[in-house]
């Protein structure tokens, strides 16, 4: 099958076209000529230029365009060619009114069809400057009259001529409106695609959101693990020197819970650690970090807050804790917290030294009874 733009030949569909209705309009100049000509003497040579101009001259085109780097920018060209020559023919005959108009009219509108009013200027002085070229050489005879049978070929082939053209015009308008619903259909089909791509986008960012999320979340009670900690820590206590603020951390460590795993099983000791979690939650801000830091320990990092909040908030947590009903599977479990603070700068100016020291506080407040703050001594 052969495309509406170029032909098996490679041969561009506008090429194609315009050869045909020259091929096919010249042979038709031609039989009008006959007809004028019919029964007059004329020298051979007009025959001979006659056939040359209407039979040849439209193959050997085709063959001169077709070799062209752009065939259609040189058929375009050409057009001008058309009507020059079609203006010599018509001085040639002696300028026969019907002949004359008739190809005067075709070639102007051939242009015009392809380049509008631009095209009818350049094709009507084309045509004229044909018929000065013939006028130049001095042999320009004048004689209009046409005889009926070349008047009415005339007309029926002009008449077939403009009819052809509307019927070209009519079947590419009806290619391009295929070819512009077929693109638009394409750019729906297109954008339909991009909104299920872009969904899936959305849902795999979520997806990897809820990973990382994750990722930095202790299974058992939801709050932060080590892990996040061990990232977030070192960066807090770099910004909180760099602007001058202070940095606590609270070591919170639930007394005898080896106890409560053993008296009332592993599974209630679990919900005992949900449910700490959840406490130590509740009393955070926004940005500060509450962590599961082992077994049943956590640790609190608590950026911009000076030891003596620091310590009010280890007290705040301590009797949160010691007040709550710890309802389990196994009944009410009562809980209670050793808590070891450290500050930046009093206890400490770096991650390994603070938590050095949130431990000793820690392990002092179990040395001394449990169930109590201890806040780390100043280096
Ligand atoms: P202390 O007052 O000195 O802190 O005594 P303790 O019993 O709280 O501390 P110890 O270190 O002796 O025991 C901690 C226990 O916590 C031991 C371990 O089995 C238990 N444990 C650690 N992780 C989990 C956990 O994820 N779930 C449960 N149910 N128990 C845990
Ligand atoms: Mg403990
Ligand atoms: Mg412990």
């Amino acid at each position: 099958m052969t495309s509406p733009v170029t032909s098996s030949a490679g041969v561009p569909w506008l090429v194609r076209k315009h050869h045909q209705f020259r091929s096919l309009s010249f042979a038709a100049v031609l039989v009008a000529v006959a007809l004028h000509l019919w029964g007059k003497p004329v020298h051979w040579g007009l025959w001979v230029y006659l056939l040359a101009q209407l039979l040849v001259y439209p193959q050997v085109l085709l063959a001169w365009v077709r070799r062209a780097p752009d065939p259609i920018a040189r058929e375009l060209q050409h057009l001008v060619v058309d009507a020059y020559s079609l203006g010599l023919c018509a001085a040639v005959l002696g300028l026969p009114t019907w002949i004359t108009f008739s190809m005067a009219m075709a070639s102007m509108f051939n242009s015009a069809f392809n380049k509008g009013w631009r095209g009818t200027l350049s094709a009507s002085c084309a045509f004229a400057l044909g018929m000065l070229t013939w006028w130049v050489t001095g042999k320009l005879q004048w004689q209009p009259d046409t005889d009926w049978p070349a008047t009415l070929f005339c007309m029926l082939g002009l008449m077939v001529y403009v009819l052809s053209i509307g019927d070209v015009a009519h079947i590419r308008i009806g290619q391009l409106r295929r070819a512009r619903q077929a693109r638009e259909a394409g750019a729906r089909a297109l954008e339909q695609a991009n909104d299920v791509l872009r969904r899936q986008l959305d849902e795999i960012n979520r997806l990897q959101e809820q990973l990382r999320e994750q990722a930095h979340r202790d299974p058992l009670t939801g709050q932060y693990n080590r892990r996040y900690l061990d990232a977030t820590l070192q960066r807090e206590l770099l910004r909180c020197a760099r602007e001058g603020h202070p940095l606590s951390l609270l070591m919170v460590d639930i007394d005898h819970f080896k106890a409560i795993n053993d008296t009332h099983g592993h599974p209630v000791g679990d919900e005992v650690l949900r449910q700490m979690g959840l406490i130590l939650a509740t009393h955070a801000r926004s940005h500060d970090v509450v962590c599961r830091y082992g077994g049943e320990e956590f640790l609190l990092m608590l950026p911009q807050l000076p030891l003596p909040q620091a310590l009010l908030r280890a007290e705040q947590l301590r009797r949160a804790v010691s007040g709550h009903t710890f309802l389990t599977d196994a009944g009410e479990v009562a809980v209670t917290l050793s808590v070891g603070v450290a500050c930046y700068p009093d206890h400490g100016h770096t991650v390994d030294e603070l938590l050095r020291n949130t431990d000793h506080a820690l392990y002092q407040a179990k040395r001394e009874g449990r169930n109590r703050i201890i806040q780390s001594t100043p280096t």
